[in-house]
C-alpha cells in the first residue's frame, strides 16, 4: 500500500483548498444539523445554487468520465475533493442521490437517450432525485416488494406504496422498484423505472422523524402513468440495476473523512468543557474513551486507505464498502453519544439558548447518526454480508 501522494496530487489538493477559502458560502443559522425538509425552500435554494457553483468550478461528480459532464479523475483526486471539503466543513452537494447513486447506474446501464435526458440536471442540480425501494414490510428483504407496474401499450402503470423515502417531499424525481411479474421467484419479477414526481396519481406524506424534522416520507401511487422509455435495463431484471445503486450507496454513506471531522469536533468539545471544575481532557475515564474513538477514526482511515490502494492496482473492493459502512455508521453515533456525555445537562438545551454548545448540533446530529446505522441496509445486514461473502460462513436461517 502506497501512502504517499504524486506532486500532481499535491497541487490539485492546494487548488481546491484555495477554491473553497474563496467560495465558501457564508453558513446561515438555518444550516446546522439534520436534514433538508420542505418547509426550507430558501435553504434549499442556497443548496442548489452552492451545486451549481461547484459544479461551474468543476467540483461535482469529478469520477464521471468528461463525455458525460465529469473530470474523468480517478479515485485519489475524487478522494482529495472529499476531504478538502470535509476539511472546510463545505455543504455537500443537494443531490447526492442523483450524482452518487442513479448516476453512476446510469452512466452503467442507461439507455444513450437516458444518459442525455437525465445526467446534465443531475450535476446541476436543476432535477433532484429520491430513490424508491423500500415499502412497508420490504426493508432488509428488499425484493419482497410489492408496488406492482403493469404494461399499458407505451406506459408502465404503477399502484402502491413506498416508505422512508428521503427527500420525496421535493424531490422531482424517484428511481423506483415495481413488481413486473408476480409469478417470477422474487428476485427475479422486478424492474427499475425512473418515475416523475409531478405525475398525476402521486402523493407524498411526509413521516417527522425523531429529530422533529420530516426528512424521509410516505409515497402512494394510484395508477401512475410512467413511460416505457424510463425503465433501465430489462424488464423484470431490475434487481441487478438495483444493486448496482446499492453499492454506490454504501460508499456514499461510508465517508470516513466525515467521520474524522466529527472526531475533531469532539476534540474540540471536550478541550473546552470541565466536569466538577477539572478539564475533560484530564478526567481518565473521559481520557479513555477518547483514545478509544481517536483509535477506532484511525483505523478506519486506513481501512479506506487501503481501499483507495486496492482500487487504483484494479482489486476487487470485496466486501470492503460492507465493512465501511458498518463501522463508520456505528462509530459516527458513537462520537456522538461521547458529545452528548461530555455536554450532560447543556446537551438538552434548545439551539436558541445562550448557553448551547456548538449551536446544538450534537443532539440533533446524534439522533441522525442513528438513522444512518438503519438507511442503506442495517447493521446486522451488513454483518451478514461479511459473514456469508466475506468469512464464506454458511447463510442465516
Ligand atoms: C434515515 C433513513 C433514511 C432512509 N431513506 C430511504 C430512502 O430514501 N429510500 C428508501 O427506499 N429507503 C430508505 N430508508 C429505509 C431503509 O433502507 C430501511 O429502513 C432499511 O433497509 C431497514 O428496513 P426496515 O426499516 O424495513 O427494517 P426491517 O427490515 O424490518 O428490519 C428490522 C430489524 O430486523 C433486523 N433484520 C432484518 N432482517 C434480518 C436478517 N436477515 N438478519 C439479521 N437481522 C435482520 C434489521 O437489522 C433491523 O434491526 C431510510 C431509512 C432511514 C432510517
Amino acid at each position: 500500500m502506497d501512502l504517499s501522494f504524486s506532486k500532481e496530487d499535491e497541487e490539485y489538493r492546494r487548488e481546491v483548498r484555495a477554491w473553497l477559502r474563496k467560495n465558501l458560502p457564508k453558513r446561515a443559522d438555518d444550516d446546522e444539523g439534520g436534514e433538508l425538509t420542505v418547509a426550507d425552500p430558501e435553504r434549499i435554494a442556497r443548496a442548489k445554487a452552492w451545486q451549481r457553483k461547484l459544479f461551474d468550478a468543476g467540483y461535482v461528480a469529478i469520477g464521471w468520465p468528461k463525455e458525460h459532464g465529469g473530470q474523468g479523475a480517478g479515485i485519489v483526486r475524487q478522494a482529495i475533493l472529499n476531504e478538502e471539503m470535509v476539511l472546510a466543513r463545505a455543504p455537500a452537494p443537494i443531490g447526492m442521490m442523483g450524482v452518487q447513486m442513479l448516476g453512476p447506474t446510469l452512466i452503467a446501464l442507461g439507455t444513450p437517450e437516458q444518459k442525455e435526458r437525465f445526467l446534465p440536471p443531475i450535476l446541476t442540480a436543476d432535477e433532484l432525485w429520491c430513490q424508491g425501494y423500500s415499502e412497508p414490510g420490504s426493508g432488509s428483504d428488499l425484493a419482497s416488494l410489492k408496488t406492482r407496474a403493469e404494461v399499458d401499450g407505451d406506459f408502465f402503470v404503477v399502484n402502491g406504496q413506498k416508505v422512508w423515502t428521503s427527500t420525496a417531499q421535493f424531490a422531482d424525481w424517484m428511481f423506483c422498484l415495481v413488481r413486473t411479474d408476480p409469478q417470477a421467484p422474487k428476485h427475479k419479477g422486478i424492474s427499475y423505472l425512473l418515475i416523475d414526481m409531478r405525475s398525476p396519481g402521486i402523493t407524498v406524506r411526509p413521516l417527522v422523524q425523531m429529530t422533529g424534522q420530516a426528512g424521509f416520507n410516505e409515497v402512494f401511487f394510484d395508477n401512475v402513468r410512467v413511460p416505457r422509455k424510463n425503465l433501465v435495463g430489462r424488464l423484470n431484471e431490475g434487481w441487478l440495476v438495483a444493486n448496482a445503486t446499492l453499492s454506490h450507496e454504501r460508499n456514499m454513506l461510508a465517508s470516513t473523512t466525515r467521520t474524522q471531522q466529527l472526531m475533531s469536533d469532539l476534540l474540540r468539545l471536550a478541550k473546552r468543557r470541565s466536569r466538577h471544575g477539572v478539564s475533560v481532557l484530564r478526567d481518565p475515564v473521559a481520557r479513555q474513551r477518547l483514545a478509544d474513538l481517536q483509535i477506532r477514526v484511525e483505523s478506519m482511515k486506513y481501512h479506506s486507505l487501503k481501499q483507495l490502494s486496492d482500487g487504483i492496482h484494479g482489486r476487487s473492493a470485496g466486501i470492503g464498502a460492507s465493512v465501511n459502512k458498518l463501522v463508520t455508521t456505528e462509530l459516527n453515533h458513537d462520537i456522538c453519544a461521547a458529545a452528548l456525555e461530555i455536554l450532560g445537562s447543556h446537551a438538552g438545551l434548545s439551539r436558541t439558548s445562550p448557553h448551547v454548545e456548538d449551536r446544538g448540533v450534537w443532539p440533533i446530529d446524534w439522533m441522525f447518526t442513528l438513522g444512518m446505522i438503519i438507511g442503506g441496509g442495517t447493521s446486522q445486514i451488513q454483518k451478514n454480508i461479511i459473514a456469508e461473502r466475506g468469512l464464506g460462513m454458511p447463510r442465516g436461517a
